[in-house]
C-alpha cells in the first residue's frame, strides 16, 4: 500500500481567503500521455505548468483532491535561506556544494517570483527582507561568521548587532543577518493558479485518483489507480509530499510535527518592512505577516505522533503566542487560526530531486522542510530539463544516486 500520513489538521489561516477552483474529473477509463504527475500540491502544480508550457501531454492525479495535502497548510515563507546555515552545510558537504546549494536556492526565489509575474497569477506575493536573529543554535559571533561565509558565496547577507537591530525593526536580540530576496504569498492562490495554467494547455486532471502500483520498463511506465483504470506514460513524477511511496530511497529524511498560529488583522502593528523572522534555534520561531496584516508564527518539533501532535494544538498556540508577544509586546497575539502538520527534515536540509535509481522513467520530487517552496521551485528546473533530455548544471547536487541509503525494487507495495 501506498504510504497514507494524517498531512494536517485544525484550520489553516489560507482558509479565510478564496482560492480558485481547480475542476477536476473522475478517470473513467485507462489513459496516456507524455508524463504523469501523481500529487497536485505545490510541486505537481510547479511541474504541470512547466511541462504543458514545454508543449508536453500531461495528467496529473491526486488521492485527495488539489491543495488537499501539505500545501495549504504552509505558513509559506519563501526563503532561499535553507535551514541548514551555509557554514553549517559547508562541514556537512563540502564549501563549494555548500554555496552551489545556497545560490541555486537564491535564484530557485527570483525565478520563482519572475515566474508568479509572467503567468500573472495573483497570490498576494510580497517581498520582505529577512531577519536571522541569534538563539540558541547560533550565537552573535557565528552569526557574523555566517554573513561572512555567505557573502563569499555572493550572497549579500549584513550582520546587525543588537542597536541597530533594535533601532530599525523594534526586535530586542543579540544580533540577526539581515537578507534581501525573500517573497512570502498565498500557497493556495499560487498552486491553484498554476494548475489553471496547465488546464489551459489542456493536461488532465483527475481526481481522487489514487496511485496503487508503478511498473517501468525501457521505454514506458504503467501506473495502476485504486478502482481499475490504468495510466501509461512516458515519464512519471512522483511530487507525493512526505507521503513517500516505497520505491523512493528513504535516504536521510525524516518527518516531524510543526504547529502554527495565525492573528486577527492588525496591519497598523505589524514591524518595519514586514521582515520575515525565524530564529538561529533548534526548534526554530519563524513569522511572517499576510498582505491583510495578520500574523503568522509556527515551530516544529521532532515527533510523528498524529494523535498527540493533534492534541497538542491548544498548547503550542498558547506557547507560539506567547513567543510573538515577546518578540513584539505591542501586538495582539491571540490566535484566529491555529493548525499542524507533518513537517519533512533531511539532516541536510536538502531536497532529494530527480530520477530513481535503476528507474530513469521515474522521477521525484520532494521539496522538504521550511524551504519546501523555493526547493520545489529547483524541482520543476531540474525535472523539466531532465525530461526535455537534457541535464541541469546542478542536478547532481540533489540527485537521489548520490546520497541514497537504500532501494527498493517494488515500488508502491
Ligand atoms: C505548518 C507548515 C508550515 C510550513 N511552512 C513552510 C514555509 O514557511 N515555507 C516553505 O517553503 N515550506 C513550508 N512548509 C513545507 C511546505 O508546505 C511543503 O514543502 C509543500 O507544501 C510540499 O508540497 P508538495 O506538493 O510536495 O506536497 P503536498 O502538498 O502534500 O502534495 C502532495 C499530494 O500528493 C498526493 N498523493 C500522495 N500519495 C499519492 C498517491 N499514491 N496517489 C495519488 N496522490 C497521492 C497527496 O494527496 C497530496 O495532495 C510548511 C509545512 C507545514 C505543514
Amino acid at each position: 500500500m501506498p504510504r497514507k500520513l494524517d498531512l494536517r489538521s485544525g484550520r489553516p489561516v489560507w482558509s479565510a481567503y478564496r482560492a480558485p477552483a481547480v475542476p477536476t474529473t473522475a478517470l473513467a477509463r485507462d489513459a496516456k500521455a507524455d508524463v504523469l504527475v501523481i500529487g497536485m500540491g505545490i510541486s505537481g502544480a510547479m511541474i504541470a505548468e512547466a511541462l504543458t508550457a514545454d508543449g508536453r501531454s500531461v495528467i496529473c492525479i491526486d488521492r485527495r483532491g488539489p491543495l488537499r495535502g501539505s500545501t495549504s497548510a504552509t505558513t509559506a515563507l519563501v526563503q532561499f535561506e535553507i535551514d541548514q546555515p551555509l557554514t553549517a552545510l559547508a562541514r556537512m558537504i563540502g564549501k563549494a556544494s555548500a554555496e552551489q546549494a545556497w545560490r541555486r536556492s537564491r535564484l530557485a526565489v527570483s525565478n520563482l517570483a519572475g515566474r508568479i509575474a509572467e503567468l500573472s497569477i495573483n497570490c498576494r506575493l510580497s517581498r520582505a527582507p529577512s531577519l536571522y536573529l541569534a538563539g540558541t543554535a547560533l550565537g552573535p559571533s557565528q552569526l557574523r561568521d555566517e554573513a561572512e561565509a555567505r557573502r563569499q558565496a555572493g550572497i549579500a547577507a549584513t550582520y546587525l548587532a543588537p542597536a541597530p537591530l533594535a533601532a530599525r525593526f523594534g526586535i530586542e536580540r543579540d544580533g540577526a543577518i539581515l537578507s534581501h530576496g525573500n517573497i512570502a504569498l498565498d500557497p493556495r492562490k499560487l498552486t491553484a493558479g498554476l494548475l489553471l495554467k496547465a488546464l489551459e494547455r489542456r493536461a488532465r486532471l483527475y481526481a481522487p485518483v489514487e496511485a496503487t502500483t508503478i511498473e517501468d520498463s525501457a521505454k514506458e511506465v504503467v501506473v495502476a489507480t485504486r478502482g481499475g483504470p490504468t495510466i501509461t506514460a512516458q515519464h512519471v513524477l512522483l511530487a507525493t509530499g512526505y507521503e513517500l511511496t516505497d520505491i523512493v530511497p528513504a535516504a536521510a529524511h525524516r518527518v516531524i510535527s510543526t504547529w502554527a498560529i495565525a492573528t486577527r488583522p492588525q496591519p497598523r502593528k505589524i514591524w518595519p518592512d514586514a521582515a520575515l523572522i525565524w530564529e538561529a534555534s533548534d526548534p526554530y520561531l519563524y513569522a511572517r505577516a499576510t498582505a491583510d496584516g495578520r500574523v503568522i508564527g509556527g515551530e516544529d518539533e521532532d515527533f510523528i505522533d498524529e494523535e498527540r501532535r493533534d492534541a497538542l494544538i491548544a498548547g503550542k498556540s498558547l506557547r507560539l503566542a506567547r513567543k510573538l508577544g515577546r518578540l513584539f509586546p505591542d501586538l495582539d497575539t491571540r490566535p484566529d487560526f491555529a493548525w499542524t502538520g507533518a513537517f519533512g527534515t533531511t539532516t541536510t536540509g536538502l531536497p532529494y530531486i530527480g530520477a530513481i535509481p535503476g528507474h530513469p522513467r521515474i522521477q521525484a520530487v520532494m521539496g522538504y522542510g521550511g524551504n519546501g517552496i523555493a526547493f520545489s521551485q529547483i524541482a520543476s528546473e531540474i525535472v523539466s530539463a531532465a525530461i526535455a533530455g537534457s541535464q541541469d548544471s546542478d542536478a547532481s547536487l540533489f540527485a537521489f544516486s548520490h546520497r541514497q541509503q537504500r532501494h527498493k525494487q517494488s515500488l508502491i507495495t
